[in-house]
């Protein structure tokens, strides 16, 4: 008799005695549960530690192309979510924090969260125009005309 046939032997007699006592001990039903709570609490951990390593581990992983790779993603993903809740926001007329990222009024200056000082809309970064008629009009209204600050009008001679 083979290593194999021990085995089948004994895997039949498991069987076995885990059929006797069906119905006894063993509730199906129950152990499915406890299968699926399991998995949850399994998934919810890799959640976490997913989330302390995209968060804490960035430098330790730089040389592992695939872990990089998953936060790149990830961070497409947060700049995605960004994007869509200024959106958002802005036909709420609030504003979103960028420490904390939470909800402001459009009128505070500072969160009403954290604390930060709610800095007001960045400037769009001017789109090139390839040579268009605009171009000169819009170096000189960049220009425009130099301020006079700090320098003393012409003084008139009598
Ligand atoms: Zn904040």
């Amino acid at each position: 008799m083979g290593i194999l046939d021990d085995v089948v032997i004994n895997a039949k007699s498991v069987a076995e005695a885990v059929g006797r006592k069906a119905g006894q001990i063993v509730d199906v039903s129950k152990l499915r549960v406890g299968v699926a709570e399991v998995n949850a609490e399994i998934t919810k951990r890799y959640q976490t530690l997913g989330q302390y390593v995209y968060e804490n581990s960035r430098e330790a992983l730089a040389a592992d192309p695939e872990a990089m790779g998953k936060m790149a993603e990830l961070d497409g993903l947060q700049e995605q979510l960004f994007a869509i809740n200024k959106e958002l926001t802005d036909k709420q007329n609030k504003t979103v924090c960028p420490t904390c990222g939470k909800h402001c009024s459009n009128t505070d200056v500072f969160c009403s969260t954290c604390g930060a000082k709610l800095i007001s809309e960045p400037e769009p970064e001017p789109i090139p125009q390839e040579g268009g008629p605009n171009d000169e009009a819009a170096k000189a209204a960049a220009q425009g005309p130099e301020p006079s600050v700090g320098t003393m009008p012409p003084r008139e001679f009598p």
